[in-house]
């Protein structure tokens, strides 16, 4: 099969170990790892390890999306004071590049007021 999300999708490789990441949280849902060019003290992506593309495909799996909120809170709770911003970026006008779903966990400091 030459068309598996295995293959073509970046974070589905990053899930697989076929690209490097520094990774901050894993269990059996989800994994978290350090953003490759940060836009804050703490930059963490939070990923489901299945394939889904946005937000509102993670939102049929109510759990899964819960699941993904408390790790995100977790990690700005370990790596920062606890206080973080939650980004989903969801379609490219909003800025979604990588299209498997994932939560910026935005931390570590007073943030930047941009769009939000
Ligand atoms: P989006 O723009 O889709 O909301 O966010 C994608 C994010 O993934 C970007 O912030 C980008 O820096 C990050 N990213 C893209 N490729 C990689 C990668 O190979 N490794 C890591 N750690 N982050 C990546
Ligand atoms: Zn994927």
């Amino acid at each position: 099969d030459t068309d598996r999300h295995e293959d073509q999708c970046v974070f589905c490789r990053i899930i697989a170990g076929e690209i490097p990441s520094e990774q901050v949280h894993a269990d059996e849902k989800v994994i978290a790892f350090a953003d490759l060019h940060p836009q804050a003290p703490v930059h963490v992506l939070v990923v489901p390890r299945e394939h889904r593309r946005d937000i509102t495909e993670l939102a049929d799996d109510p759990e899964l999306l819960a699941h993904t909120a408390r790790v995100a809170a977790q990690v700005a709770a370990d790596r920062g004071n606890g206080d973080f911003r939650l980004v989903f970026n969801t379609g490219p006008d909003a800025g979604q590049t990588v299209f498997h779903v994932h939560a910026h966990v935005l931390a570590g400091g007073k943030l930047a007021e941009g769009e939000l």
